[in-house]
């Protein structure tokens, strides 16, 4: 079977479902190759320059499914952030997808008639857009590190996204979430001579949103992140931390930008801090529903706070930021890891089901992002296929229904759902809401 027959099958089996969506799922999922031709803008016959795309900032994992090592020169450091996929034989609406980078895929990108052109094996799929590189990608602080290191975009220019620790204290097969790169992603952009700063100090983070903002465009939110902090990072703990910098964000820029914060489950008193500091919306992520799964998956959580714990500072958060505002995000796919998950499509999807059915009786809304198996990770190196695609079908119907169910609108901070307006790029679940179900982002 091609994969082009995959792909159609797949939209004959979920006709409910976008086919951007069946197409999007299938390339987070597995990973897409770079053609050299694809990559090298050449300028134009009149003398005009070559048009530069937004190369991938590696923004806080790698999302690959191989090592820097093996990938050649242009994709390490040439390929796309995101790729925008339109028209095609199936006439496919605007399609954001985030790159994850796989010379095994059967998905490659390829130029065609002054064109690119995604392919699955020989048979173009959909017409490709790379975003030109943002203006402020050019600038850089006075120490001479460039901007897009402090604070690059994704989502086509709706999120900056600010990973201001880049490593996690969670450290080890022992602690590490086992799905999870972040220390082997960090270790490895060093090796590689990646400007990469393990800690952003706040100072950077001002300059680099004072550039932005001058520069006039057109991000919508930022994301402040990084690893969890078990003990302490600069004499803060983990509360301190990541407070201090959106109360800097918030005076300095008071509502410029929606303010998402992603870090651990914190106890009521600390999350009231935060919301204090100025963030509006709160990402504390449980990565798996399943209770005998969580304590593998996420060994330190688990150790350090526990799953029942976890899910009750998260229904705690609700009551602090509002429900609405508490979004606490799955890795969608671990649950068929082995060695230990489901290996039945439809047992994994009752499991995580029962999850968001648990939270959005809360009004909580949670989100996902699709597994990246990624290599030098416990789940990935066991998994490198991820789990597949049907799981991943199966899981868009779900999360739809049960949104509509619990008659909730689409997580705010995402921008426009719906297919052909979507922006977020790791994972199909807004290309599948309707546009009529739009809140005010
Ligand atoms: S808590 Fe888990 S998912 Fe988050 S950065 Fe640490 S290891 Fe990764």
């Amino acid at each position: 079977m091609s994969q082009r027959d995959i792909v159609e099958a797949a939209f004959a089996r979920h006709p409910t479902l976008p086919r951007e969506a069946v197409i999007k799922a299938d390339l987070l999922r597995g990973g897409v190759s770079f053609d050299q031709g694809a990559l090298v803008r050449v300028p134009g016959e009149d003398g005009t320059p070559a048009r530069e795309h937004q190369p991938k900032s590696y923004f806080i994992f790698s999302f690959d499914m191989v090592r820097q090592q093996q990938l050649d020169e242009t994709q390490r450091w040439h390929a796309p952030e995101e790729i925008a996929l339109s028209g095609g034989p199936y006439g496919l609406r605007r399609t954001i997808v985030s790159t994850r980078l796989n010379p095994a895929s059967p998905y490659r990108v390829a130029p065609r008639d002054g064109a690119l052109w995604l392919y699955a094996d020989d048979q173009p799929l959909a017409e490709v857009s790379l975003r030109d590189l943002p203006p402020y990608y050019r600038a850089q602080l006075p120490d001479g590190r460039p901007v897009a290191e402090i604070a690059p975009t994704i989502e086509w220019g709706y999120l900056l996204y600010l990973t201001i620790f880049r490593v996690c204290q969670y450290y080890g097969a022992k602690e590490e979430c086992q799905f999870c790169d972040i220390n082997n992603n960090y270790r490895q952009q060093i090796e590689q001579k990646r400007p990469y700063t393990g800690v952003k100090p706040i100072a950077d983070i001002l300059a680099a949103l004072e550039i932005i903002n001058a520069s006039g465009g057109e991000s919508q939110a930022y994301t402040l992140t990084g690893g969890s902090i078990t003990s302490t990072l600069r004499g803060k703990n983990e509360v301190e931390f990541y407070s201090e910098y959106v109360e800097a964000i918030e005076t300095r820029f008071p509502g410029r930008w929606i303010s998402k914060v992603v870090t651990q489950a914190w106890p009521r008193e600390d999350v009231k801090r935060l919301k204090a500091a100025g963030a509006r919306i709160y990402h504390p992520n449980y990565e798996i529903w399943d209770p005998e799964l969580f304590p593998k998956v996420s060994p330190g959580k688990h150790r350090y706070i526990g799953r029942d714990e976890w899910i009750r500072r998260i229904v705690d958060a609700a009551e602090v930021f509002g429900p609405a505002n508490v979004i606490p995000n799955f890795v969608a796919g671990v649950e068929m890891a082995r060695p230990y998950g489901y290996t039945e499509v439809e047992d994994a999807i009752r499991s995580t089901a029962e999850g968001l059915d648990y939270f959005m009786a809360r009004g909580i809304t949670p989100r996902f992002t699709t597994w990246c198996p990624e290599p030098m990770t416990v789940l990935g190196d066991a998994n490198p296929e991820g789990a597949p695609l049907e799981y991943h079908l199966r899981l868009l119907e779900t999360y739809r229904d049960t949104l509509r169910r619990h008659r909730l609108a689409p997580p705010p901070g995402y921008g426009a759902p719906g297919p052909g307006h979507a922006v977020f790029s790791v994972s199909p679940f807004m290309d599948v809401l309707e546009p009529e179900e739009v809140p005010a982002t």
